[in-house]
């Protein structure tokens, strides 16, 4: 199989790092270029990446890889994976989807544009349709292609199934959020330490679009959002990866919690039918001790480490349709870094790379 070339945006962040940790030795694509601000290009990457925080080391063969700038004239590669932040990102990816990449995005710009793919594999993988639409409007070689913020990954990817089977009516979701989500050098420890902070810029309106966004249908080359009602209450607290969710569900037919453990443990989606590298065997792992998922022992879940989602306490809720449960789900793995290269392994599986 012939390798893909990569350029990664944003390299030197907490989604750029564990991009670079994820692509370093991928069998199907192969790291070109990294490309961060001006402050990191022309440094060496173990220069650039002064923060590194993952636990394994810089990989040996990128450690004296040169950074570049964000810039397609240095930067362009058939797949660019951006984690840059987003007000940078609309104009810069833009620009690389005119040069004719195809630009998987971590970012927020483009997610909810009528045209833009926001996907999870897992969950709608016949969004990527819009790329077709995309390209007649926008006159583009490249494209654009987005997946959901870190908090609606999970929730998403849990909800799938149980609105298959039991169609929802109503979600609230209350989160409890890793600080790692904020990015680096991210919220300063005398703010979250011994502290819980109840509110992150933008983010519950966003977990409310996206979710509506990717539980959407297409139809007439467009997404009809889904339409139960959701809202959502957002906290940074003091864990620095994994992101925990306690959800209240409404569903319009009648739920039972054995019912719902069963089409949970059952979801697998496309990914796993076409054999993506990244995809682990289960999305959603159901766990019945009384005391899990915690983030400590449940974000690395997975054949695919860190990829999948880890579900708990499920209830029955006050009646015969409603549901409480708690997720967890890996925020730089399959919030961010991990679910762009299964959509990028994706795309290549359906030859748009
Ligand atoms: P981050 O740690 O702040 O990293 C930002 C990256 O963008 C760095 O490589 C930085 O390079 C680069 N950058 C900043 N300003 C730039 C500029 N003007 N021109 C070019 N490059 C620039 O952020 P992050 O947490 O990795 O997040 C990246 C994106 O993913 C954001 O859009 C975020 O919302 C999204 N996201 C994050 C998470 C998460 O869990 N962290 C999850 C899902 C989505 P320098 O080092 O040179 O400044």
């Amino acid at each position: 199989m012939k390798k893909i070339d990569v350029s990664i945006l944003g390299c030197t962040g907490t989604v750029g790092q564990r991009l670079v940790e994820m692509l370093s030795n991928h069998p199907w694509f192969n790291i070109v270029s990294i490309a961060a601000s001006e402050r990191s290009s022309g440094k060496t990457y173990k220069d650039a990446a002064v923060n590194w925080y993952l636990p394994e080391d810089i990989p040996e063969d990128l450690r004296d890889m040169t950074v570049v700038n964000t810039d397609p004239g240095e930067a362009a590669a058939p797949l660019v994976i951006s984690a840059l932040p987003s007000d940078i990102a609309k104009e810069t990816e833009r620009k690389f989807a005119e040069a004719g990449c195809v630009v998987e995005s971590k970012a927020s710009a483009y997610r909810l544009e009528k045209d833009v793919p926001l996907i999870i594999p897992e969950v709608n993988p016949d969004h990527i349709q819009l790329v077709d639409v995309q390209r007649e409007n926008r006159n583009w070689d490249g494209c654009i292609v987005t997946d959901p913020n870190c908090t609606a990954m999970g929730l998403i990817m849990v909800l799938k199934p149980i609105h298959d089977r039991f169609k929802l009516d109503m979600v609230y979701v209350s989160t409890m959020q890793a600080i790692s989500g904020a990015g680096l050098p991210g919220v300063p420890g005398l703010l979250i330490t011994d502290n819980i902070i109840p509110y992150i810029k933008d983010e519950e309106q966003k977990v409310i679009n996206e979710t509506r966004k990717v539980l959407g249908k297409m139809e007439n080359k467009q997404v009809k959002f889904a339409d139960f009602k959701i809202a959502a209450s957002c906290n940074r607290v003091p864990v620095v990866e994994g992101h925990t969710e306690t959800v209240f569900i409404k569903t319009k037919e009648p739920v039972n919690v054995e019912e719902v453990k069963k089409v949970l443990n059952e979801f697998q989606g496309e990914p796993v039918k076409l054999g993506l590298p990244t995809a682990p065997k289960k999305p959603i792992i159901v766990r019945d001790e009384i005391d899990r998922p915690q983030p400590r022992l449940d974000r690395m879940a997975g054949t695919a480490p860190g990829m999948s989602v880890t579900v708990g306490r499920i209830r029955p809720g006050f009646d015969e349709n409603s549901l409480l449960l708690t997720l967890i789900s890996h925020n730089t793995i399959r919030g961010a870094a991990g679910n762009a290269v299964l959509n990028a392994e994706l795309l290549y599986a359906k030859n748009l790379l």
